[in-house]
C-alpha cells in the first residue's frame, strides 16, 4: 500500500481526505474489524454498525465540545437539504426567520427557505460579495423563528471571525459546511449547527446536523420524515438506512483530528496555512489580489486574482497550467467569481501549501513587470 502518485488536491469540495485515513479504509475494505465483510456491506441495524455509529456521534460531541443541551444528527441531502429542513423544523408558530446574505451559499439558503417561510434579510445583500457588513446598521425583528448564517462562504472565501453574528434574542442557524471543525466552536446562542462531510469531515453523502433539544418538536405537517429533526432523534439517526460508508469514513476522519490534537491544533495549522499564501498575496504589490476584507478572509477557501483586481485571464491559465505540471489540482476559482481558490481543508499538510507558496512567488518573479 503506498500513496504515490497522488496529487496535491486543493479541491472545495468533495475534497482531500488524510493519506492516514484512506490507508485504513483500504486496509479494512474486505475485513472490517474480522468480522468478514466492509462497513458498506454490513446492516445499519447490526449491533457492530451501531458500535460505530454511537462512536462517531461521541466523537464530534467531544471534538467539537457540543453541550448536553444539543442532538447531534447524522442525515442526508446535503446541505442544500438543509437549506429547506431548517425552516421546516423551525417555523413553529413564527411567521419569518432573519437572513445573513454574505455570498452565494447564504443566497441559496434564503432562496429555498421561501418555500417554506418568510425570509426577511436582515440587510440588503450587495454584490460583488467581499465582506460581512457592519452588524451597527442590521435590522432584526425579535419574532424571526431564527437567524441563519453561513460561517465560511465556499466560493467567495468569506468567513466569519473570529465569533457568530449577534443572535439579538433568536436563535442562530449556522452553515459550517466549508468550516467544519476547521477551528474550535462556540455554540453560544445557536439552535442548529450543520454542514456537509465532504471537504473537512470525510465523504459526500453524510450530513451533520446539531441541534438545540428545545427547538425539536416543532415541525411543519409536510415535513419529509428524513428531513425531521425528531423523527431523526427518536431512531438515533436510523429512521432510514443512513450513509453507512460516509459514517465509516467521518469515524476514521474525526480519530485522524483528535490524533492531531483536536481543534486547537488543527486550528493552529490552518492558521499558518492560510497565513502563509495571504502574506504572499499582500506582499506582492498587487500582482496577486484578493478582494476579501481582511478581517473576514477564509482560512478554508483562499480566492485571489492574478496580475489585478480584475485578473488577467492568460496569467490565471498559465499559473493553473504551472500548479498542475507541479502536481497541484483543482486551483480554479468558482466559475462565477474567477481567479484562484485554494482550498486548505484540514487534510491539507503545511508541506503541501508550501508547494503552492513556492510556485506563486516563482510565478511573481517571472511575470511581475514592476
Ligand atoms: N453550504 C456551503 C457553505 C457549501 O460550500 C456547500 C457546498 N459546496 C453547500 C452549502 C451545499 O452543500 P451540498 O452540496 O452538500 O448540498
Amino acid at each position: 500500500m503506498s500513496t504515490a502518485g497522488r496529487k496535491i488536491n486543493f479541491a472545495a469540495g468533495p475534497a482531500k481526505l488524510p493519506e492516514e485515513v484512506l490507508l485504513k479504509m483500504q486496509e479494512e475494505q474486505l475485513n472490517f474489524n474480522g468480522l468478514g465483510v466492509s462497513v458498506i456491506e454490513m446492516s445499519h441495524r447490526s449491533k457492530e454498525f451501531g458500535v460505530l455509529l454511537n462512536e462517531t456521534i461521541s466523537l464530534v460531541r467531544e471534538l467539537m465540545n457540543v453541550p448536553d443541551n444539543f442532538e447531534i444528527l447524522f442525515m442526508q441531502g446535503g446541505g442544500t437539504g438543509q437549506f429547506a429542513a431548517i425552516p421546516l423544523n423551525l417555523k413553529g408558530n413564527h411567521e419569518h426567520a432573519d437572513y445573513i446574505v454574505t455570498g452565494a451559499w447564504s443566497s441559496k439558503a434564503a432562496e429555498e427557505a421561501q418555500k417554506y417561510i418568510k425570509v426577511k434579510k436582515v440587510f440588503q445583500p450587495k454584490k460583488p460579495y467581499v465582506t460581512v457588513p457592519n452588524q451597527e446598521g442590521w435590522v432584526h425583528d425579535e419574532k424571526a423563528a431564527y437567524l441563519y448564517y453561513c460561517a465560511n462562504e465556499t466560493v467567495h472565501g468569506i468567513e466569519f471571525t473570529p465569533t457568530a453574528p449577534e443572535s439579538h434574542n433568536v436563535p442562530l442557524v449556522a452553515d459550517v459546511s466549508s468550516n467544519f471543525m476547521a477551528r474550535p466552536f462556540d455554540f453560544k446562542d445557536h439552535g442548529v449547527v450543520f454542514g456537509g462531510a465532504q471537504k473537512n469531515l470525510g465523504a459526500a453523502g453524510l450530513t451533520i446536523v446539531i441541534v438545540r433539544k428545545d427547538l425539536i418538536g416543532k415541525q411543519q405537517e409536510i415535513t419529509p420524515a428524513v428531513f425531521s429533526y425528531q423523527e431523526m432523534i427518536a431512531n438515533n439517526s436510523l429512521y432510514n438506512t443512513p450513509p453507512t460508508g460516509g459514517i465509516y469514513t467521518t469515524n476514521l476522519v474525526l480519530k485522524w483530528i483528535k490524533a492531531k490534537g483536536g481543534l486547537n491544533a488543527i486550528y493552529e495549522l490552518n492558521l499558518k496555512k492560510s497565513g502563509l499564501i495571504y502574506g504572499i498575496i499582500d506582499n506582492s504589490d498587487g500582482f496577486y489580489h484578493c478582494a476579501v476584507d481582511k478581517k473576514y478572509r477564509s482560512i478554508m477557501n483562499v480566492c485571489f486574482r492574478i496580475g489585478g483586481p480584475s485578473g488577467n485571464e492568460k496569467l490565471e491559465e498559465e499559473f493553473l497550467k504551472g500548479a498542475v505540471e507541479r502536481n497541484m489540482i483543482s486551483l480554479k476559482g468558482h466559475r462565477s467569481v474567477g481567479g484562484i481558490r485554494a482550498s486548505l481543508y484540514n487534510a491539507i499538510s503545511l508541506e503541501e501549501t508550501e508547494v503552492l507558496a513556492t510556485w506563486m512567488r516563482e510565478f511573481e518573479k517571472l511575470h511581475k513587470t514592476n
